[in-house]
């Protein structure tokens, strides 16, 4: 596909993840999709969390277009092999779950799913809801103490103890 023909604002993802790819493409839609209905939703005061249930190209595109990462604590991976993509609102959890649809991907070669994808109506593309989500907590910074057997500190809430002493997860493993 000839990069004049892709939207300006896909430009900066292809850049932050590295390659165009039908992946980043569904995760550029989904997006989309989602941080419209969302927008229109939210107020100054809530904080903006994304859901993603495979860790696919596509997730560099949500965690690009919705400001959610992994460091921030407001984007959450759930190891499900789908192709769902909720973004919601803290504190109280509404938001939207945007589903891919089961037929897509009909065209064979890759440059012409990357041209399908871009092409297709949201809701061909999507199952798009509004939902209510229990969200995780907020993460938190704990204390940490060395591993007995590395030195390396270790977050508190990783450590493992065996006969009095603290292990760091890697270590415990290999005792
Ligand atoms: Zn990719
Ligand atoms: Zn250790």
């Amino acid at each position: 596909m000839k990069t004049q023909q892709l939207p300006p604002d896909l430009q900066p993802i292809i850049d932050f993840h590295g390659h165009l790819c039908p992946g980043l493409v569904l995760g550029y839609r989904a997006a989309k999709a989602g941080m419209q209905r969302i927008h229109a939703m939210r107020s100054e005061d809530e904080e903006l969390v994304a859901i993603v249930e495979n860790n696919s190209c596509a997730v560099d595109a949500i965690q690009f277009m919705t400001g959610c990462t992994f460091g921030k604590g407001n984007f959450f991976f759930r190891d499900f092999g789908k192709h769902v993509y909720t973004l919601a609102l803290r504190p109280h959890g509404r938001g939207v779950r945007v589903s891919l649809k089961g037929d897509m991907f009909r065209e064979e070669g890759r440059d012409e799913r990357i041209e399908q994808i871009l092409s297709m109506d949201e809701h061909e593309l999507f199952d798009i809801q509004n939902v209510t989500v229990e969200l995780p907590q907020h993460a938190r910074i704990h204390e940490s103490a060395p591993c007995s057997r590395c030195g390396e500190p270790v977050m508190e809430t990783r450590i493992e103890k065996k006969d009095g002493k603290s292990y760091c997860i890697p270590c415990f493993n290999e005792l």
